[in-house]
């Protein structure tokens, strides 16, 4: 348990959320969840506001099929979270939180279950705002915008992924060169695990700068695209962690760097969009130990929620060029301290989120 001044917050793999979820709502912070049932259109939905203290929760909405429904929340609610350490980390004024829509076996009208989604947001009356996640997407917010304001990602707004890529791009130039002590990427290997929203234009933008690629996904068209346009060599997914390279960088699901894949990797820098790669932070720990430098995730991949706030302009392209330079900070004060990078960043949110507020 750390103690950040006014505020005692616990790790989250320290409560346990498959018997106790409140214990473990509480444990993490969170005052307040939301969950709305409207059965004209099959609408099961949670959303979670982990912290308003900087701004309303801004978090994406994600449209799965859960086991249960504790599962469910226990996913909005770790999620949340990781919102207010980003969006207090990247200087936004937003607060954390995130919606998660329980996808039913079977639903009649897709838009009429998202305008449902638009009046739960607005019952809430501008705490949270909702963007997109796995399994939404624009026209999605579209439909949700029909019957609230609180709404980005919308078709007007564009898609946060690109960003989010450039961001995650800056983060591994800034790894790169604080570990291997190099200012370009002319022949770095970097293995990248997903090819979708953001793996795709991250390969893009790494090829152009010289890396040389190895990719998998589960989808076959997505690799085969990239073999053909960036020369990547594929390998089976789960052949990714044991792919010697520079980097590796997650892009596909959460809780990849686990106790199963920590010691097979055989790379230097783990840097990638994924959120919540790390399964606990007991894994951040175990990549510190192998001297394997650790890009924390609500830093690299903030690319995305500062488009989704600031939308576009000069003030958005610097900001996210700028993830190098905050990279930069992150490794050498940690080094400096003999800590892993994930426990610095929690250190420094947590200051933000719970201490003192500045004069
Ligand atoms: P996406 O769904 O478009 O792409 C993920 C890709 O991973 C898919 O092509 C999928 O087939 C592949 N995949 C799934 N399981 C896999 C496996 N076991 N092995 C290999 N490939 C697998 O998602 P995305 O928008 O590209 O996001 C990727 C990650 O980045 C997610 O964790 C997301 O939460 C995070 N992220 C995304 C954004 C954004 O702007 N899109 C912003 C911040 C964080």
């Amino acid at each position: 348990m750390m103690l950040t001044n006014h505020k005692i917050v616990q790790p989250i793999d320290s409560a346990s959320s498959e018997t106790d979820p409140f214990g473990l709502a509480s444990a993490l912070g969170f005052g307040d969840i939301h969950f709305k049932i409207d059965e004209p259109t099959g609408l099961r939905a949670i959303i979670a506001i982990h912290n308003t203290r900087l701004g309303p929760a801004l978090g994406g909405c994600r449209f799965a099929a859960y086991p249960s429904t504790n599962e469910a929340m226990v996913d909005a609610l770790k999620l949340a979270r990781s919102m207010s350490y980003k969006a207090a980390m990247a200087g936004l004024p937003l607060g954390g939180g995130k919606a998660v829509i329980l996808r039913p076996d079977y639903f009649k009208n897709r838009q009429a279950l998202f305008e449902a989604y638009g009046r739960f947001i607005d019952e809430l009356g501008g705490r949270f705002i909702s963007s997109v996640d796995s399994g939404t997407g624009v026209g999605d917010m579209d439909a949700a915008a029909r019957h609230t304001d609180f709404v980005r990602s919308t078709s007007a707004d564009g898609d946060p992924s690109p960003w989010t890529a450039m961001g995650v791009r800056r983060g591994i130039q800034a790894a790169v060169k604080h570990k291997l002590k190099r200012d370009n990427l002319d022949g770095i290997h970097i293995a990248i695990q997903g090819a979708g929203h953001v793996g795709y234009p991250l390969a893009k933008e790494l090829h152009t700068l010289g890396a040389r690629l190895t990719m998998c996904d589960m989808d076959q068209v997505a690799t085969e695209r990239c073999a053909d346009e960036f020369g990547a060599v594929i390998v089976k997914p789960e052949r990714i962690f044991q792919t010697k390279a520079d980097v590796f960088a997650p892009c596909a699901l959460g809780g990849v760097i686990n106790d199963e894949t920590v010691h097979t990797l055989d790379v230097k820098i783990v840097a990638g969009a994924t959120n919540n790669p790390l399964a606990s932070i007991e894994h951040a720990m175990a990549l510190h130990h192998r001297d394997i430098l650790y890009a924390p995730d609500y830093i690299i991949n903030a690319g995305g929620i500062m488009q989704v706030w600031m939308r576009k302009g000069d003030e958005l392209q610097s900001k996210v060029n700028n993830i190098y330079e905050s990279l930069l900070r992150t490794f050498e004060y940690a080094e400096k301290t003999a800590q892993s990078p994930a426990v610095v960043v929690d250190q420094m949110a947590e200051k933000i989120l719970y201490g003192p507020k500045p004069e």
